[in-house]
């Protein structure tokens, strides 16, 4: 009778595994965010991966993409709406009301890191569950605090090693100006309705500034002709956005100003910014892909039930800048090798390096093993490959006579010493390599 095969589960569409080999650069993505994070003032903060669906309607926006099609939202047992996040700020922002953290000085810095979660349609580039790491500063208006976050994030990905980088930068102006900018908008966009795409149809309708946003190849030389927000702009944005170009060019930081650039989300107000590699495209629409992309939100605390307070935020994607990474080549250094590897021989040398082990990582010796494998050429190979300086090898002879064999993985010279006397000797020739 022909056996049934077993089908094999999979990972849900548009999620991944990351295995053991790309450890190594999210572990660089992750000492790199951390250490110029902490440099440039920013603290680490957590939020839960599921929050009340309330609060990315109110948050990220009710006419948004991410909203209204590409939510994970689960009724729970109690009746209540939960939603994974589709982004980390709204979180941010909740934590900082709940939390009282608006008492410390402010501007407040956060950094985070963490999954996210949107039904969209996978590609490459674009997952359903993918990581992002992001930064907020709450509490102040200063145009520099804008230029600040895109300095850290152009700064990240310098020490990543990645290149060709480019920046594109736009202002959105505030409530005060946006109702006649989004007029101008309405009114060139009313008579062109027969020669644009449904999604510009609707667009028109519920998100003016979106129009600006399509990518439908139709849609192109009418957008050409749009009015620019920069012509609409009230005193103060106008300033506002006067002076964060200033700030890049004292920087001599390259920017490309995109008149076109309005980004997917509803609370950015002034400055937004997308930084993306020159030469990569979206499979889909052609259009660069982004590394990461903020800008000012300085209505969401209020938003969200908080007082008035002006803030400032970005977020990348991991994903998208590791491909990237894998693509320039960038070496990363592996792990640092282990000084020691530990070698051993039946049952009873098997039980002397488990104690090895810790006596040796409680003087401070990085050390490795492979204590399931048989025989002992095997486990001189292991510590070959791993670049360890000696090897102890513990066989049934010495489990019995309390001695190591101590072996120079370079010169091959062996030695056999007293067990209680191969720390310190380890140590001493340690420090003569
Ligand atoms: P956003 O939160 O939409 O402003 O996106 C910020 C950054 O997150 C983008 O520039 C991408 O690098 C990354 N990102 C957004 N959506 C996805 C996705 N579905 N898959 C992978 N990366 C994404």
């Amino acid at each position: 009778m022909p056996r049934k095969k077993t089908k094999l589960l999979q990972a849900p569409r548009g999620t991944y595994d990351i295995l053991p080999e790309d450890q190594i650069y999210w572990e660089r993505v992750f000492r790199v965010v951390k250490e110029l994070a902490n440099d440039y003032g920013f603290e680490k903060i957590d939020t839960p991966i599921i929050e009340d669906t309330e609060l990315f309607i109110k948050g990220t926006g009710q006419t948004t993409d991410i909203v209204e099609k590409q939510m994970y939202t689960l009724k729970t047992k109690g009746g209540s709406s939960l939603t994974l996040r589709p982004e980390g700020t709204p979180g941010i922002i909740r934590a900082y009301l709940q939390n009282g953290l608006f008492n410390l000085p402010q501007p407040l810095k956060l950094f985070y890191f963490g999954p996210m979660f949107r039904h969209e349609h996978p590609q490459a580039g674009r997952f359903r569950q993918f990581y992002q790491f992001g930064f907020e500063t709450i509490g102040g208006t200063e145009p520099v605090l804008d230029v600040q976050i895109l300095q850290l994030f152009l700064h990240i990905l310098k020490d990543l090693g990645l290149k060709k980088i480019g920046v594109q930068i736009n202002s959105l102006g505030c409530p005060k100006c946006r109702p006649a900018f989004r007029r101008a908008l309405i009114d060139y966009y009313k008579n062109k309705k027969q020669k644009i795409c449904p999604d510009c149809e609707r667009r028109l309708k519920i998100n003016p500034l979106r129009l600006l946003d399509c990518k439908e190849e139709k849609c192109q030389p009418i957008k050409v002709g749009a009015p620019l927000f920069l012509d609409y702009l009230c005193q103060e944005c106008h300033n506002h956005f006067k002076s964060v170009l200033e700030f890049l060019d004292e920087l001599e930081m390259p920017y490309f100003l995109n008149n076109h650039l309005v980004r997917g989300l509803d609370y950015y107000t002034k400055t937004v910014f997308e930084v993306w590699f020159d030469e990569k495209k979206d499979e889909a629409s052609q259009a660069p892909l982004a590394l990461g992309a903020g800008g000012r939100y300085d209505d969401l605390v209020k938003q969200l039930g908080g007082k008035a307070t002006p803030a400032v935020g970005m977020a990348a994607g991991i994903e998208r800048i590791i491909a990237l990474m894998k693509e320039q080549e960038v070496k990363i250094s592996p792990r640092l090798a282990p000084k020691v590897f530990l070698v051993q021989l039946g049952e009873l040398g098997q039980r002397k390096v488990l104690k090895l082990f810790e006596e040796l990582h409680q003087a401070n010796i990085s050390v490795a093993e492979s204590i399931s494998k048989p025989s002992i050429k095997s486990q001189l190979k292991i510590a070959d490959r791993l670049g360890s300086k000696f090897s102890l090898i513990l066989g049934q002879q010495e489990a019995l006579d309390g001695s190591v064999i101590i072996r120079d993985m370079e010169s091959g010279v062996q030695e056999t010493l007293p067990k209680d006397r191969v720390i310190n000797e380890l140590k001493k020739r340690l420090a003569k390599k």
